[in-house]
Order: C-alpha cells, then sequence, then structure tokens
C-alpha cells in the first residue's frame, strides 16, 4: 500500500532494528484517512472469503478492524487483555507473550461473540514473532470459528511470525512488508498489495 509506505517512510522512527514506532498514525494518534484506506484494502484482499467477523487485539487493532469490517458489512471483535469487571459470560482466553513490553498477557473474548457458525478475519497492528497472532487464533479454534486468514498492517518479515502462521496453513496478507530496520532506515520487501 502506497500511502502506508509513505507513512512509514516520513513518520516511522527506527527504534532499534527490531522495533519501528508509528505512534503518529497507528499506535497511539490515529490518521482516519489511512485506517480508511486499510480497512478497503484488506476489505478488498477478503472479499470472496465469506467472512462473517473479525477479531482483532486491543488496542491498536481496533482503528484497521473497525474500517475493514465497516467496509465488509461485518462485527468486529477486539480480545481483551485485562479483564473487565462487566465480562460474566463465559470467556474464551489465550496467554500471549508481548514482544513489544516482554510480559504475558492473558486475553480473553466472550464466547457469546464467537461461533461455529463464524468464519473469522484476524487483524492486527504488527507482525514479529506471531506470538499475538497465534493466540488470536487459539481462541478461534476454541470457539469452533473457522479461520479465513489474518490481514496485518506491519510486518516485520525478518521475524518470525510469517512463517509460523504459515506452517499452520494460514492466508497471511500484510500491508507493509519490512525486510530490515537496520542502520535506522527502513528496508521493504516489494510484493504486496497497492
Ligand atoms: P508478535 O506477537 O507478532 O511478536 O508481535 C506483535 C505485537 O507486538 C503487535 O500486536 C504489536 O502491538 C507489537 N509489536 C511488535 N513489533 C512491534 C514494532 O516494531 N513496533 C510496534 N509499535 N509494535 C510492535
Amino acid at each position: 500500500m502506497k500511502r502506508l509506505h509513505e507513512k512509514m517512510e516520513q513518520e516511522g522512527r527506527v527504534l532499534s532494528k527490531h522495533v519501528l514506532k508509528v505512534d503518529s498514525f497507528l499506535n497511539h494518534q490515529i490518521d482516519p484517512q489511512l485506517m480508511k484506506e486499510i480497512g478497503e484494502t484488506f476489505a478488498e484482499l477478503f472479499q470472496e472469503a465469506g467472512i462473517t467477523k473479525i477479531l482483532t487485539l486491543e488496542s491498536s487493532g481496533i482503528a484497521p478492524s473497525v474500517m475493514t469490517g465497516l467496509v465488509l458489512g461485518v462485527p468486529v471483535v477486539f480480545a481483551r487483555k485485562r479483564q473487565s469487571l462487566t465480562m460474566t459470560d463465559d470467556l474464551l482466553t489465550a496467554d500471549v507473550y508481548s514482544f513489544t513490553k516482554e510480559t504475558t498477557n492473558r486475553i480473553t473474548v466472550s464466547k457469546s461473540f464467537l461461533t461455529e457458525d463464524d468464519k473469522v478475519l484476524i487483524i492486527d497492528d504488527f507482525l514479529a514473532n506471531g506470538q499475538a497472532a497465534l493466540g488470536l487464533i487459539n481462541i478461534v479454534k476454541q470457539a469452533g470459528s473457522e479461520i479465513a486468514g489474518i490481514g496485518i498492517v506491519i510486518e516485520k518479515s525478518f521475524q518470525d511470525g510469517r512463517s509460523l502462521l504459515q506452517k499452520e496453513g494460514i492466508r497471511v496478507e500484510s500491508l507493509a512488508r519490512i525486510h530490515s530496520l537496520q542502520d535506522g532506515q527502513i528496508q521493504f520487501k516489494a510484493e504486496v498489495p497497492q
């Protein structure tokens, strides 16, 4: 996605050879126009997949997921990282190791929002070592729903996430793929949807 690449080049800050900061449009401040384009691109990629629900992880996955859900006309469920007092229903849970925070979070989704009839598109902001995505996959499997694929805004292709997910036979679509973050520069992989 050309616009996303430009934004990353203009506003992304390479914090180390493993971490990219994109707080000005995705992880803190949000660029609604860019999110709209991201939603349209994911919707186009998965339009034939028969999606009935989008599953993401709070908080940075919510904006691109809502925009995708709007175009596909399906609800968006976000897994919570902290259990809310109002979550009194039966819960689906998975433990996820966080790459950026170096801690393990238990993520939860109410059983009432994912059923055996659902075909789920998982969306997240970043793909690094795939732990967040595997936690969400685990939850979809517990619910007995089908996984249509995973949509990622920014994939760091030098980490293991994509290969782990593909080993599970899961379709992975990333809108930007980073080949490396060496020397404070973002180097992209070429083959992504425009
Ligand atoms: P994974 O579970 O694939 O190892 O990491 C994905 C999660 O870690 C994402 O949900 C994202 O929140 C966070 N993350 C991983 N790498 C980065 C990064 O380079 N920059 C930012 N901002 N978040 C990241």
